[in-house]
């Protein structure tokens, strides 16, 4: 633990580990802050597996370059996060032209979605603290994250969604057997709330961003990406962009593998919005370092933030990695998602499908090369956003169970196509 502290990425304060819990109080909304690591004495310049890299199939294999007590085991097991597959869409790679393209699939996750590598963390600290209650508000995976880690480890968990959130998400929720507080409003209301509540019932706040073991969570998927890489960095990744927090972990991945000596050159990370919901692409285009609030409404509910949590730091990630940020109409964001998934049998929920849709744009603008290694981080699974889509799939039709029914079936759905005629016809 002494090798670690963190520092504010607003006004490079620093503070012990145990001095501070949540944000600096150097601006209004709280300073970000970020883990200070002390990289000679974890060993920099040695291999990852001659230091801190330990032989363990989930995140917890990173878990010296993470401030967690080491005998505090039980969450660690409770629900084993992370170490998702990373591997090449070939077929996808070709539709879109392009070489070198791999998925890193953080919907194989246990509740389906990236954010349970800030849960486990989270809940590991809550533990830790002796906390018995942890509060969050989500736009529904972070919800699901922290409600399927205190299933399993017994903490209480109280989640402040926004009334439009999915039903499957709320269904999943309830099924983790969370207090649900489903806010009259958007996601940026239900972040007031459960500031407010937090504070006033003392519950620890898993909040994105604002509980600083979010995004060091978080960047277990990036050394996992280089790790599965053989510690090449690839050229750019690729992530969905809401708060900017699953970026700023990244980011953070990736730092420490260079700070260690692991890698040569960061990646330059990408990232994606909707245009119904572009507050940080805005600022981005402005050459701004601060975000406006601005109106969400897309499909993509998990990306649908006005009042990025993350904006700051998200914006001097992508600026540091030569990076950029960009959108995609939000029109795109449906149909796209249902041809990824026809292109990889990987089912995205709309939100993850963002990087897809991007890529054209990108190609086109220059921002990426045919040739480059890239990585799209698939963030949440499709069965999470169940109504998106049944409302684009055909109802199965039930067909009698005799040859000649089954024949005039394939005949309406398969016409001549020669795999489909029968081998006596
Ligand atoms: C949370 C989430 C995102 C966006 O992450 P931010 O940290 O809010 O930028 C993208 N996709 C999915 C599936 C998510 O759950
Ligand atoms: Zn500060």
């Amino acid at each position: 633990m002494e090798h670690f502290g963190w520092v504010c990425s607003r006004c490079s304060a620093t503070f012990g580990l145990a001095d501070i819990r949540y944000t600096c109080g150097c601006c209004p909304h709280g300073g970000r802050l970020t883990l200070a690591l002390d990289y000679q004495r974890l060993g920099a310049g040695h291999a990852p597996g001659d230091t801190v890299l330990l032989d363990e199939p989930s995140m917890w294999r990173y878990r010296r370059l993470l401030p967690v007590t080491e005998s505090l085991s039980t969450s660690w097991v409770a629900l084993p996060v992370g170490w998702t597959p990373l591997y090449r869409a070939d077929k996808l790679g070709k539709q879109l032209g392009l070489a070198e393209l791999f998925i890193k699939n953080e919907a194989l996750n246990p509740t389906g979605s990236l954010k349970d590598r800030a849960s486990a963390l989270v809940v590991a600290k809550a533990m830790e603290l002796g906390e018995r209650t942890v509060a969050t508000a989500s736009s529904g995976n972070a919800a699901a994250a922290l409600a399927g880690l205190c299933a399993a480890t017994g903490l209480r968990c109280l989640v402040f969604v926004p009334e439009r959130t999915p039903a499957s998400k709320l269904a999943q929720l309830a099924a983790y057997g969370a207090t649900v507080v489903r806010v009259r409003g958007d996601y940026d209301t239900a972040v007031e709330l459960s500031l407010a509540a937090s504070a006033e019932w003392g519950w620890y706040c898993r909040n994105t961003a604002v509980n600083p073991y979010t995004a060091e969570g978080k960047k277990t998927a990036a050394l996992e990406i280089l790790e599965q890489l053989g510690w090449k960095s690839p050229d750019a990744v690729l992530v969905p962009v809401g708060d900017g927090n699953i970026l700023v972990g990244l980011y953070r991945g990736f730092v420490d593998a260079l700070a260690m000596g692991w890698i040569n050159q960061l990646p330059r990370l990408i990232g994606v919005q909707s245009d119904a919901a572009a507050a940080l692409y805005e600022a981005w285009h402005r050459g701004g370092t601060e975000v406006v609030p601005t109106r969400a409404a897309t499909v993509a509910d998990s990306i649908s933030v006005g009042n990025p949590q993350d904006g700051y730091r998200a914006l001097q990630a992508v600026r540091d990695t030569n990076g950029v940020l960009t959108t995609v109409p939000e029109s795109e964001i449906v149909p796209t998602a249902r041809w990824f998934t026809q292109q990889t049998g990987v089912l995205a929920e709309p939100a993850s499908a963002v990087t897809v849709a991007a890529l054209p744009r990108l190609l086109r603008e220059r921002h990426i090369r045919r040739d480059e290694r890239m990585v799209i981080v698939h963030t949440g699974h499709g069965l999470k956003t169940l109504d998106v889509v049944m409302a684009g799939s055909p109802r199965a039709r039930v067909v009698e169970p005799t040859l000649d029914a089954l024949r005039s079936f394939i005949t309406d759905h398969h016409g001549g196509e020669p795999a489909f005629v029968p081998a006596n016809g």
